[in-house]
C-alpha cells in the first residue's frame, strides 16, 4: 500500500497534523531525522488509522504515491532548507513539497523558485492553532501554484477547522503569499495580546480590581462582541491560582514576554511596504521593553504622576469599547499590509477569503472575523474603517477610548497599543494633516519640493534667497 500523503518532522506539530490526516482516512507515510519519534508515534496512535512508517527518507519518498505529496513540519530556518534538499534529490517532476513550518515569506519565495526550476512544486502553508488546532483542525494558508492547490486543497480542506460548514483552508496565492498571511496573522494575535494585556492593567490598576475578578469581566466580555479564543483564554488564564503559594498566577509569572519573530517580521515587511501597523508595533515594542530588567530597574524611581487608582465602574465599559475600537484598527492595519504585499508581489489575496478562514482553528479566531468577511465580500474598501459596520461600532466606541486614553494618561499605565490605535483613528479621519508643514521644512533644508492643493505639479520656494516659488 502507498501513502496518500506524508509528514516529516514529527515534533508536537508534525505527529499532530500526521494524526489528524490518519484520523480523517488518510495512509499518512511518517519520518523524523532521529527515528525515535517515528516509532512513539506509530507505537502510541498506530490505531487512529495508516501510518506508513520510515526511518530513511529514500523509504519515505519511495511509500508515497504519485505525484507525491509530501509536508515538512521542522524548525523553520536552516533544518528546512537541509529537509528540502535531501527531499527534491529523491522526487520527480509534478511532485509536491509542503513546508509547514513559520517560514519567512522570502525564504518561501526563493525555495518555490528554485524547485521551480525542477519541475517541483512548492507550498509554502502556513498553519495556525498550535498543537491542539494541528491535531483537531487548524486553520491552513497553503501557498504556491494553482495546480498543486487541485491536488493538495481536497486533503487541507478535510483537516481543516469547520466554521458554519466552511473549511478554515483555502488557496492564498502564489510562492510566498501564504506564509505572507500567516505572518500577518500571528502580528494581529501580537497586537490583540497587547491590548488584552492593556486591559487587565488598566481594569487593574484603576479599579483594584483582583485578577479573579478580572477573569469574570473578560468571561462577561467574551459573550458579546469581543467573542474569541483570546478572551477566552484570558479569562482562563486571570482565573488561575498557583498551586504553590496560593497566589494569583500572573503574580508569580516573570513579567517579561518573549518572542518567536514572526511580530518582528510582520513589522520589519510593514516598513518595508509603507504600511503602518502601528498596533503590531508596539506590541513588538512592549514585549521588548519588557524585556529589558536593568533599565526597568534603573528607571523604576522615576517621577509618577500624584493621582492612582481614581476610576469608577464605569472604566470596565470603557475599557470593553477602547478594546474593541483598537481591534478594529489593529485588524484594518494589518489588511492593509496584505493588501499592499498581495499588490507588491502580485498574488491576489482575497481579503474576504483570508478573514474566512481565520474564523476557526487558529489564535486569533473570533465572531469578528465574520464582520470582516462581510465587509470586504465584494467590496473595494480602501481602508475596513470606512466600512458601514465598523464606522458605526467606531462611532458608539470612541468617547469611551477616549476616555480611557485620558485615564491611563493621568493614573500613569501605560496603553501604548490603545494610544497609537487612537491616533491612528484621528489621523485617518482628518482632513489636513500636518504633513503639509513637514513637506514644507523637507522643501527648505534640503529642496525636496512639494506639491500645491490648488495646482498640479512640483514647486520648491527659493528660502535662501528671495522665498519666491519656482516649478521644480
Ligand atoms: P520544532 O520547531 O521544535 O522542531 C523540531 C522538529 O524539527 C523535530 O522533528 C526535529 O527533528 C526537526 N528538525 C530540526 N532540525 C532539523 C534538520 N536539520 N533536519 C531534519 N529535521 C530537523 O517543532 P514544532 O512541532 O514545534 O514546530 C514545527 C514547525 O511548525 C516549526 O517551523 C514551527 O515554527 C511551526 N509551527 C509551530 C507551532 C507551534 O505551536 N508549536 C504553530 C504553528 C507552526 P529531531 O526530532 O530529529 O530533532
Amino acid at each position: 500500500e502507498l501513502a496518500d500523503i506524508g509528514v516529516t518532522g514529527l515534533a508536537v506539530m508534525g505527529r499532530n497534523l500526521a494524526r489528524n490526516l490518519a484520523r480523517h482516512g488518510y495512509a499518512v507515510a511518517v519520518h523524523n531525522r532521529s527515528a525515535g519519534r517515528t516509532k512513539e508515534l506509530v507505537e502510541t496512535f498506530g490505531g487512529e488509522g495508516t501510518f506508513l512508517p520510515a526511518e530513511e527518507l529514500k523509504d519515505f519518498v519511495a511509500s508515497l504515491k504519485r505525484p507525491r505529496r509530501a509536508i515538512i513540519m521542522v524548525k523553520a530556518g536552516a533544518g528546512t532548507d537541509a529537509v528540502i534538499d535531501q527531499l527534491a534529490e529523491l522526487m520527480e517532476p509534478g511532485d509536491m513539497i509542503v513546508d509547514g513550518g513559520n517560514a519567512l515569506f522570502t525564504d518561501t519565495r526563493r525555495r518555490e523558485a528554485a524547485l521551480r526550476e525542477r519541475g517541483l512544486h512548492f507550498v509554502g502553508t502556513g498553519i495556525s492553532g498550535g498543537e491542539e488546532g494541528a491535531l483537531n483542525g487548524p486553520s491552513i494558508m497553503p501557498g504556491g501554484s494553482a495546480e498543486s492547490w487541485e491536488a493538495l486543497g481536497p486533503i487541507l480542506q478535510d483537516i481543516s477547522a469547520k466554521v458554519d460548514g466552511v473549511p478554515c483552508a483555502t488557496h492564498v496565492g502564489p510562492d510566498g503569499a501564504g506564509h505572507f498571511v500567516k505572518m500577518v496573522h500571528n502580528g494581529i494575535e501580537y497586537a490583540d495580546m497587547q491590548l488584552i494585556a492593556e486591559s487587565y492593567d488598566l481594569l487593574r490598576q484603576g479599579l483594584g480590581a483582583t485578577p479573579a475578578e478580572l477573569a469574570e469581566i473578560f468571561r462577561e466580555w467574551n459573550t458579546g462582541e469581543l467573542e474569541s479564543y483570546l478572551i477566552e483564554i484570558t479569562a482562563e488564564v486571570l482565573a488561575q491560582v498557583d498551586a504553590e503559594t496560593g497566589a494569583p498566577f500572573v503574580d508569580v509569572v516573570v513579567d517579561q514576554a518573549e518572542q518567536k519573530g514572526t511580530g518582528r517580521w510582520t513589522v520589519q515587511s510593514a516598513l518595508d511596504l509603507g504600511v503602518p501597523v502601528t498596533g503590531i508595533a508596539e506590541a513588538v515594542f512592549a514585549r521588548a521593553l519588557s524585556g529589558h530588567p536593568e533599565q526597568r530597574a534603573a528607571a523604576r524611581g522615576l517621577e509618577g504622576p500624584s493621582v492612582s487608582g481614581v476610576a469608577g465602574r464605569e472604566l470596565i465599559e470603557d475599557v470593553r469599547q477602547a478594546l474593541y475600537a483598537s481591534k478594529i484598527v489593529a485588524y484594518a492595519q494589518g489588511f492593509d499590509q496584505m493588501a499592499a504585499a498581495s499588490k507588491e508581489y502580485g498574488w491576489d489575496v482575497d481579503p474576504g477569503a483570508m478573514a474566512t478562514i481565520w474564523r476557526g482553528g487558529c489564535i486569533i479566531r473570533a465572531r469578528f472575523l465574520d464582520r470582516i468577511r462581510q465587509a470586504y465580500d465584494g467590496a473595494e474598501l480602501p481602508t475596513l474603517l470606512a466600512d458601514p459596520y465598523f464606522a458605526d461600532a467606531l462611532a458608539v466606541a470612541q468617547e469611551s477610548w477616549r476616555r480611557v486614553v485620558t485615564t491611563a494618561v493621568s493614573i500613569g499605565v501605560p496603553t501604548p497599543g490603545f494610544s497609537s490605535a487612537l491616533a491612528y483613528y484621528d489621523a485617518l479621519r482628518r482632513d489636513r494633516l500636518p504633513a503639509a508643514l513637514v513637506q514644507g521644512l523637507r522643501d527648505f533644508f534640503g529642496a525636496h519640493t512639494y506639491h500645491r492643493v490648488d495646482r498640479e505639479g512640483a514647486f520648491h520656494t527659493d528660502w535662501s534667497g528671495d522665498r519666491a516659488e519656482h516649478p521644480a
